[in-house]
């Protein structure tokens, strides 16, 4: 099940996306707010897909415009750094890595960070390059994890059963700032450093352990990998985390980033107003922004 918060006129609502068309959904009995997607993940533990109640009207894909499905999520998005071996290696080499780690790029348990929920943005939206704080922004193009069901010390193996399902989101990030402050909190959180999108898919129609992501910028192909790929998958990821933070329905995980970022390139590729970049993945579509011209 594909879903979508959308725009049509002046207010947002929730929808089931169906091939072109975009169900409305009542979330009233939910206790949600009007727009709110959280409330059905929420919701979903209890009642499953039966939570979804689509009403009229039906409209077509093109005559909506999609906005981020989890904008108002109610803490920080957690994020893991340094999680593909060849993106580990290139942030290693690019003198833009204040982590440390020594000689060995790999770390050796999972580098988790957050972004706070007012760095999202949806679809489409534009990418503030606050050219006034930085000059070198990149883009990350990652898979990241909805939680469905809560829980403290989840156990690796019972990981699956906590994962509502999946959506996409491009971890903007500002290197000079997560160089020069050290800790990475300042430079992926700027405002509009989280676009998020298109669409929220439940996990019984992704298989997340074998799906290719890709980020392009300008239609060039910069980044491709798989996520069979991740050094610390996505129960180790939840394992560690619910170790002693409880986990609450509706939180992200960004999974962290492949190989190609801007910073992979010598010279570093960063993105310049007006830049369209855009990170894909299978069967959770293309999320696509744009750098806001100078
Ligand atoms: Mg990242």
């Amino acid at each position: 099940m594909k879903l979508v918060r959308y725009r049509h006129g002046e207010r947002v609502f929730p929808g089931l996306l169906d091939g072109e068309r975009v169900h409305r959904i009542d979330t009233t009995a939910l206790g949600g707010a009007e727009d709110d997607l959280l409330a059905i993940v929420r919701a979903w533990d209890d009642g499953g897909s039966a939570v979804v109640r689509t009403i009229e009207p039906t409209l077509p894909l093109e005559e909506v415009s999609l906005e981020a499905p989890f904008p108002n999520v109610a803490r920080n998005i957690f994020c893991v750094g340094k999680n593909y071996l060849e993106h580990a290696d290139e942030f290693a080499g690019s003198g833009y890595d204040a982590s440390g780690g020594g000689a060995s790029a790999t770390p050796d348990h999972p580098i988790v960070f957050t972004k706070p929920a007012s760095s999202v943005i949806g679809p489409d939206q534009q990418i503030d390059p606050h050219p006034d704080l930085t000059s070198s922004v990149d883009y990350e193009a990652e898979l990241a994890v909805v939680i469905g069901r809560g829980g403290r010390k989840i156990s690796a193996d019972a990981a699956w059963e906590h994962v509502w399902g999946y959506t996409l989101v491009n971890d903007i990030t500002a290197r000079d700032l997560q160089q020069r402050h050290r800790q990475w909190f300042l430079g992926k959180s700027l405002d509009t450093f989280c676009p998020m999108g298109p669409w929220a898919v439940s996990a019984d129609e992704v298989e997340a352990t074998g799906l290719d992501i890709e980020s392009r910028v300008n239609g060039e192909l910069r980044q491709q990998a798989n996520t069979r790929d991740l050094i610390f998958d996505i129960p180790t990821l939840i394992s560690t985390i619910s170790a002693g933070i409880t986990l609450q329905p509706g939180d992200i995980i960004a999974t962290g980033t492949p190989a190609g970022v801007g910073i992979g390139f010598d010279p570093p590729r960063f993105l310049a107003p007006g830049d369209e970049v855009s990170v894909s993945a299978t069967g959770l579509g293309t999320l696509t922004n744009r750098v806001a011209p100078a």
